[in-house]
């Protein structure tokens, strides 16, 4: 048993039954208020059509937007030994952008794919985000069983096809469960339906997903988010993103690379709780032994596990803008609490995510993904995804607009950086 929520997203092509999962996720495990189901049945009854379970988020979603209840890009059910948050309801506009900002720092994901239809381009399009945000943790929800009777090989060659897409990116989904989420089969408990399928049920699946790792073992990046004063004192305030750190630590600030010593910790800036030492996810205000000039967008670091340094940086993008990105654009490139003024250096390839294949390409169309080359007039300090995603993830920015995220990588010769 676990308190800690596990954070999941559902995603999948459009019309393959997310919506309609989630609802009977919610009604399976007791999670909807009491009546909701048997209202919108009559409802539906009245109007002369047929109830969808998808009603439930669209119902959930309208009293949201009156402010009456619950936020649906929050909900939330257990399992029976866990609690889950699903961020980011399917059919949300801003989801891919939500997802990407990693506003919705998911742990884990569900994948549904229709049974008739087999894996689409969004199947396709949705997994490589995932893989491309470090997610790993997979589970593919084979649903609409019912619309091909339950049959064990349209299964297999559905579970075949995900297996191929899914293993091509380095991922190897934990299970691929065949589901009806209409008929409620597989939901929760294992449906007589598929005698012949001998994994867990979805709930099932999710119960065997790991909880996020603790980045405390990491290397110790502090991003400055603000540096208040308090009288004489200078109180440097940020969320510690990976490793610990304690009082007497020598830290040095990147890139700027000036460096003290840690005076004292406060729980918080400008409480009076003060503490020895403090872990990775915790906000912390810092003073130092001597007055150096720190600002915003600054990492401390310990001088013996720096992060990297560069003024180019090799990255994969996912982009969203509206118009193509091409070459020489400039952007806001937003890493922690730090925004650094890139321009786009080299367009190395454009990645086709329907059949994974890349190409040279001068621009990059919204929704695509491509390996560029970004150049700050000033130095960028940031780990490699691999090494350390907390900083080895962005968002670009252009005016006030989120138009992509990216992941970066590392030294430019290594063909396999992300996988
Ligand atoms: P979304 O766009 O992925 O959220 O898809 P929805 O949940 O809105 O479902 C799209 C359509 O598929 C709806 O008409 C659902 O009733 C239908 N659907 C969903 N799950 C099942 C299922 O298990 N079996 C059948 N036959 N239809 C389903």
């Amino acid at each position: 048993m676990s308190n800690t929520p596990l954070k999941i997203v559902v995603v999948g092509h459009v019309d393959h039954g997310k919506s309609t999962l989630v609802g009977r996720l919610l009604h399976e495990t007791g999670a909807l208020p009491e009546g909701k189901v048997e209202y919108l049945k009559e409802v539906c009854d009245k109007r002369g059509m047929p109830f969808e379970w998808a009603f439930v988020m669209d119902a959930l979603q309208a009293e949201r937007d009156q402010g009456i209840t619950i936020d649906t890009s929050q909900l939330r059910f257990h399992t029976g030994n866990r609690p889950v948050l699903i961020i980011d309801a399917p059919g949300h506009k801003e989801f891919l952008k939500n997802m990407i900002t990693g506003a919705a720092s998911a742990e884990a994901a569900v994948l549904v794919i229709d049974a008739h239809e087999g894996v689409q381009e969004q199947s396709r399009r949705h997994g490589y985000l995932l893989h491309l945000l470090g997610l790993t943790q997979i589970a593919v929800a084979v649903n609409k069983m019912d619309l091909v009777d339950w049959s064990e090989a349209r299964f297999k060659e559905v579970e075949a096809e995900i297996r191929a897409y899914l293993g091509g990116i380095g991922v190897t989904p934990t299970h691929v469960v065949p589901v009806s989420a209409r008929g409620g089969d597989n939901i929760n408990a294992v449906s007589e339906k598929s005698a012949w399928y001998k994994g867990p049920s979805v709930i099932g699946a999710l119960d065997g997903f790991a909880a996020a790792a603790v980045a405390t073992d990491l290397a110790l990046r502090l991003p400055v988010q603000d540096v208040y004063k308090f009288d004489s004192r200078r109180i440097i305030s940020g969320r510690i993103e990976s490793g610990r750190i304690k009082v007497g630590d020598r830290l040095t600030f990147s890139p700027s690379g000036k460096s003290a010593r840690v005076a004292s910790i406060e729980g918080w800036a400008g409480s009076d709780i003060t503490v020895l030492s403090a872990g990775a996810g915790q906000s912390v205000g810092v003073t130092l032994d001597e007055p150096i000039f720190v600002e915003r967008g600054q990492v401390a670091h310990l001088a013996e596990a720096a992060p990297a340094l560069a003024h180019e940086i090799r990255a994969r993008v996912f982009w969203l803008g509206r118009d193509p990105l091409a070459l020489g654009d400039r952007l806001k490139l937003k890493l922690a609490t730090a925004e650094y003024h890139v321009e786009v250096a080299a367009i190395e390839k454009v990645i086709d995510v329907e059949d994974l294949g890349s190409h040279q390409g001068a621009q990059v169309g919204r929704n695509a993904v491509a390996e560029l080359v970004f150049r700050s007039r000033g130095a960028m300090a940031f780990d490699t995804f691999g090494d350390n995603a907390r900083l080895g993830r962005f968002v670009l920015v252009h005016g006030y607009d989120i138009v992509g995220g990216g992941i970066v990588g590392a030294a430019m010769d290594n063909r396999n950086i992300f996988h």
